[in-house]
């Protein structure tokens, strides 16, 4: 059945982009019914103002209708901790969970060399991925200073609540773990998608994290030096039928609610 032109969205997409000098500073968003959406921008603007980057002097705030019948419910990825002494060797076992997951090894160098430059090619932070050939390591993005940033996804009330308990319990319910979880959530239902690798431009939060479809979201509490202000995401591509536009519209205007968690598995020791 078509819905009517008239018939009220259930839900919206409420969207946060903060900006100081021109630069990237932060985005955050939600999905949300129209009586929750003045208390989230409250806490949106809020979040722009006090971001550890600085205080942002632009802010936009976007709220768009969802259509039922355009959104897709899913699960989120499994979690689990693979345990690693410092950065580097955060590092090499990110490597190696990428290689894991089907990327190449020039491609997982590409794609850490390129974050740990800060991702655009001004070394800043980018306001969204990088889209990477998971087999030649090459850049796909059409503009490499912004990249693709995957939006319109968010979790239930009751997903949120289970998701809390569960990271609660292992001392992981922090903004960041759910936020890229959520994101990790929507990047690994992409078409072509082989493998996510994070770390954030934070610089007081060095945990990262490499996610593929075959084994969920690894976590990693070490990727970069603490204080480290480079960071970013990168987003490796099957290079077979790959198409840029299917895949930015699906990252940048398809909607996925997320109903429930994934499972948490035991920690791994990163062993070398
Ligand atoms: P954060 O995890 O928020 O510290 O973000 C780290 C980096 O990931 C940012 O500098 C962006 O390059 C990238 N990023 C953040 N949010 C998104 C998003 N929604 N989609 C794609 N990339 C993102």
């Amino acid at each position: 059945m078509l819905a009517s032109p008239l018939m009220k969205p259930l839900l919206y997409s409420i969207r946060m982009h903060a900006s100081s000098g021109g630069r990237h500073l932060s985005g955050a968003e939600h999905l949300a019914p129209p009586d929750e959406l003045e208390a989230l921008a409250a806490a949106l603007v809020r979040r722009a103002l006090t971001h550890p980057g600085g205080r942002a002097e632009h802010v936009t705030i976007n709220i768009d209708p969802v259509l039922p019948e355009t959104l897709r419910q899913a699960r989120l990825p499994d979690v689990r901790t693979v345990r690693v002494a410092d950065w580097e060797q955060g590092r090499r076992a990110a490597h190696r969970w990428l290689m894991v997951a089907g990327v190449s090894a020039t491609a997982a160098t590409a794609a850490m060399y390129a974050l740990q430059q800060g991702g655009a090619p001004d070394g800043s932070a980018m306001r969204g991925a990088m889209l990477l050939d998971a087999v030649s390591g090459a850049r796909l993005e059409a503009d490499q200073a912004r990249g693709v940033r995957a939006s319109r996804m968010d979790l239930t009330a009751d997903a949120t609540l289970q998701l809390r308990q569960a990271l609660a319990q292992r001392g992981l319910d922090n903004a960041h773990v759910r936020e890229a979880l959520t994101l990790a959530g929507k990047v690994l239902l992409a078409p072509g998608i082989v493998a996510e690798l994070c770390w954030s431009d934070d610089p007081d939060y060095t945990a990262g994290y490499v996610a593929a479809p075959g084994f969920g979201y690894v976590r990693y509490p070490a990727l970069k030096p603490l204080g480290e202000r480079r960071g970013g995401r990168a987003f490796f591509f099957s290079p077979n039928d790959f198409d840029l536009d299917r895949v930015v519209n699906f990252l940048e205007r398809e909607t996925v609610l997320f109903t429930r968690p994934g499972r948490f598995l035991p920690d791994l020791e990163a062993g070398e």
